[in-house]
């Protein structure tokens, strides 16, 4: 029997946006014949991050954009090292694998990045905004702001699945949609919930411990996303809420976890974003559209972030 869905590879997503990373490094290089450069910190022996920092580079390059990886054997010389990359005028962005200390500290090393070279998007000025549904940076919304790359890369991957509605007014393309998004870290599943609530949709956020509702209220009523615990984390809740879900996102961190799949409503989307396989290949009788992994998504966003930051600043140099 053929399979009802398809699956779509990250490759053609990002390939959308590496197209017109492209042509907007050609016009930049009329100015700036070498291209942008981007920096990357590692300090760590992360076999994941090395990988990471070696797709980076590859994307990078083969775009027009120079790349630089500075290696640290001692992370104790990482903090100062970052300070200077933000004074050096030809860095146009900076990002660090983390973890580097593996611990709290490494929210305080992620702020040291100026925002203005911040390609994660991980300044806290840029979470705020993000939470506060506030898109641009100045009052005369000419400098957008920035969106932590991987929840804007799984936005992008819903556009581009045409899950987002764009003949509904703009900031409401989710409206009448029901996501679930299993993982709730401050790097990924926390921002993902609320922008996609923040964009109309009705959001459940599952961790290990509980079950929260990222919400703009009935009928869209609020200018942002408010939250509503449903209390412990219980496979029956998880079923029945899944089974309403137009859209299952999982980013778990384990090997051994598999989102199950009777748990899928036929014809719903899945998106997994964890380093790990999250989803058996059985989805693939379920699913509509099933995207396996996302990271090419991310490095994407990354670079297109960098562009974004580049014309800001060069926006407010010219007033
Ligand atoms: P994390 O450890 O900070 O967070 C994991 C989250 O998953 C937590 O909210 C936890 O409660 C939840 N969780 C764990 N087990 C669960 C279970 N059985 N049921 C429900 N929830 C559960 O991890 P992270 O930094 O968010 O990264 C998660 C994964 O995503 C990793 O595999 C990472 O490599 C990957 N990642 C991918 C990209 C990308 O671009 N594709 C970017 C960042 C992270």
């Amino acid at each position: 029997l053929s399979k009802p869905g398809r699956t779509i590879l990250a490759s053609s997503i990002a390939k959308v946006y590496t197209d017109e990373i492209v042509s907007k490094i050609a016009d930049l290089k009329e100015e700036r014949p070498n291209g942008p450069l981007l920096v990357g910190f590692l300090a760590n022996n992360d076999p994941a991050a090395e990988m990471y920092a070696t797709w980076t580079q590859k994307t990078s390059e083969s775009l027009g954009i120079r790349y630089e990886l500075r290696r640290f054997e001692d992370k104790d010389l990482l903090e100062e090292s970052i300070i200077e990359a933000n004074n050096e005028d030809s860095v146009d962005g900076i990002m660090i694998y983390f973890p580097v200390f593996g611990n709290a500290q490494d929210q305080y090393l992620q702020q040291i990045v100026s925002k203005e070279k911040d390609v994660e998007g991980l300044n806290h000025v840029y979470y705020q905004n993000l939470y506060h549904n506030v898109r641009y940076l100045d009052d005369a919304k000419q400098l957008k702001s920035i969106l932590p790359c991987t929840p804007l890369a799984i936005v992008k991957i819903l556009e581009y699945l045409k899950i987002y509605n764009s003949l509904l007014p703009y900031g409401n393309h989710l409206y009448g949609k029901k996501c679930m998004v299993i993982n709730r870290s401050e790097i990924v599943g926390r921002p993902l919930a609320a922008l996609l609530a923040n964009d109309g949709a009705i959001v459940y956020s599952i961790d290990i411990n509980n079950i929260q509702k990222f919400t703009r209220g009935e009928s869209i009523q609020y200018s942002r996303h408010h939250v509503e615990d449903l209390g412990d984390f219980t496979q029956n809740k998880l079923k029945s809420l899944a089974q309403e879900c137009d859209v299952i996102i999982t980013g778990v961190p384990s090997e051994s976890y598999k989102f199950p799949t009777e748990y899928v409503r036929d014809g719903a989307c899945c998106i997994n974003f964890s380093s790990f396989k999250n989803f058996n290949d059985e989805v693939k009788n379920k699913a509509s559209l099933y995207v396996p992994m996302t990271g090419k998504v991310t490095i994407a966003m990354l670079l297109r972030n960098m562009l974004r930051l580049i014309e800001n600043r060069e926006k407010l140099n010219q007033e």
